[in-house]
């Protein structure tokens, strides 16, 4: 039987951060995921995009994953457009010289991991194993993993970071409450008539908001479009050119015509939340204990201030303490559960308000946009929580003052 301090289930982009953190602490970690290879970039941009915040940027500079990415990749934006399709009213935010010049980043799927795994190879403290969780027994001295090939590991502790559908959380007996949201993203890479100009620009339709994401060439942008799940199966099997001009009309021609896109794949969209982020030696972080819908772009970026967060717990603890962690995973988990609620809420209650047809609502929304435009307190409170700056933010994540 294997033996480990920490082991790591599920070696996505929350897991592999979270053993690059520890192991910087000085923490022996193995890392067991049942998939090893490397996603395939697509051409010549990958479709998979991810929107991070400035403290996400934080963390993975902390880990030497942000100077080993492609820079020339790496979009920036430094303002945010939001609307609704049925107001005039335009919300914009844009970066404060004095406070940050970027607002987030947009990073490929492919370029994160291959940087992340050079990372997981130069680190003496981190060990991988090929293998899946099928079997979680606790006892008073250790938590033991089954594998499904028969083999088994021993650990002090076990963070689950095995996605959405968490084995782990299952096998642990943690419930989790669920909504199917009825909607499905729609993800594309576009070519647009007029360049993005380094903003994020989201369109709230009355099927779902629609975001374009600035990626490097000035007039590509990654498109995430959540719409029914009719108008997804539509949008991914029609021809180019009928795509283009749906995407169009649907941004209002906000970057002149749609010109071209990529193949197109969709997601359909539930959230889930863990009724409990422990239990015995078993904490569980990113989607393993939240999904969350992705109209804020704030999934893996919940998940990586859950990773920064524990990192911090545990490195502070001394190796005795770590030996009975259950007290330090409590710790994690009201930290971090408060937190995600509140975003999980807010982001549900936006979808759900712009999603509505209602005349009233429909008007208090644009009195509420209008509103929010003209008070620099609010929208600095808004872009606090966009960037993951507000709560109780985990030190590798916080802004360093000059
Ligand atoms: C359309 C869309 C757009 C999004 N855009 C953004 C965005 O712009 N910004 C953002 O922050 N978030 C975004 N998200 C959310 C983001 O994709 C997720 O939150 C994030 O990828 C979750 O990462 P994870 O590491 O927790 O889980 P995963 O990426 O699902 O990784 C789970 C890992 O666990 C492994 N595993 C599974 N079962 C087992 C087992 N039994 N034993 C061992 N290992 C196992 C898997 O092989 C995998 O490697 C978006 C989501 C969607 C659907």
């Amino acid at each position: 039987m294997a033996t480990a301090e920490v082991v790591v289930v599920g070696g996505g982009l929350v897991g592999v951060t979270a053993a690059l953190l520890l192991a910087k602490g000085g923490i022996p970690v193995t890392v067991l995921d049942p998939v090893t290879p490397l996603p395939a970039r697509d051409s010549p941009y990958d479709l998979r995009t991810f929107a991070l915040t400035p403290a996400s940027q934080r963390i993975f500079d902390r880990v030497q994953v942000w100077s080993a990415l492609e820079a020339e990749r790496i979009a920036h934006f430094s303002a945010m457009e939001v609307w609704d399709a049925s107001q005039p009213q335009r919300l914009h935010f844009a970066a404060s010289p004095a406070a940050a010049d970027t607002l987030g980043y947009v990073v490929e799927q492919a370029n994160l991991f291959v940087a992340m795994n050079a990372q997981l190879q130069r680190s003496p403290l981190i060990t991988g194993i090929a293998g899946q969780v099928s079997s979680v027994t606790p006892t008073p001295a250790a938590c033991v993993l089954g594998l499904a090939d028969g083999r088994e590991v021993r650990a002090s502790v076990v963070l689950g970071c095995d996605g959405g559908a968490s084995p782990l959380r299952d096998l642990c007996g943690i419930a989790y409450s669920e909504r199917d949201y009825r909607q499905t993203a729609i993800v594309a890479n576009v070519i647009t008539e007029l360049p993005h100009g380094a903003v994020a620009r989201q369109r709230f339709l009355d099927t779902g908001p629609l975001a374009f994401l600035p990626l490097p060439p000035a007039a590509l942008s990654a498109v995430v479009w959540t719409a029914t799940d009719d108008h997804a199966t539509w949008a991914r099997d029609c021809t180019e050119a009928e795509f283009c001009a749906d995407l169009t009309r649907a941004f209002d021609a906000r970057l002149g015509a749609v010109l071209s896109s990529s193949r197109r794949v969709v997601f359909p969209l539930w959230r889930r939340h863990a009724a409990r982020y422990c239990q015995d030696r078993v904490a569980l972080l990113g989607d393993a204990a939240h999904v969350i819908h992705p109209l804020a772009g704030q999934g893996l970026n919940l998940g990586l201030l859950d990773a920064a967060a524990l990192a911090e717990i545990l490195i502070a603890a001394d190796r005795s303490a770590r030996e009975h962690p259950q007290s330090l995973l409590r710790r994690y988990a009201r930290w971090r559960r408060g937190e995600n609620l509140a975003m999980l809420t807010v982001t549900e209650q936006l979808n759900r308000l712009f999603g509505t047809r209602q005349p009233v609502i429909s008007k208090l929304r644009g009195v509420g946009l209008a509103l929010t435009e003209r008070l620099p307190v609010i929208k600095h409170l808004l872009a606090a929580y966009a960037m993951g700056e507000r709560g109780e933010v985990p030190a590798s994540a916080r802004r360093r003052l000059e």
